[in-house]
């Protein structure tokens, strides 16, 4: 089963509980990373880039659910697009 991922305008929610926040979720990424040593060896890393990532699993902090989670609109998230949706209508532009 795969997991549906959050957008700019959209929110994890658990199906069972309605849990909004707290999710744990295991990840694999690719990454590369610039590592910079301190003179003692300890290591930093100073810059990320990722190369890819995926959502392998999203597990509910509530109550367990694992991978029972379904996009909800985040709060503002429809007066933002109706917004947008009012700049672009312009007459005349
Ligand atoms: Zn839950």
């Amino acid at each position: 089963m795969t997991v549906p991922l959050p957008t700019e305008g959209t929110r994890w929610r658990c199906t069972l509980c309605g849990n909004l926040t707290r999710f744990n979720v295991i990840r694999s990424s690719r990454v590369v990373e610039f590592v910079h040593l301190d003179l003692a060896g300890e290591p930093r890393v100073e810059e990320r880039e990722v190369l890819s990532e995926s959502v392998e699993s999203v597990t509910c902090r509530w109550c367990g659910a694992v991978d029972q989670v379904e996009l909800v609109d985040r709060p503002g998230a429809e007066a933002e697009a109706a917004a947008q949706a009012a700049a672009g209508d312009k007459p005349g532009v």
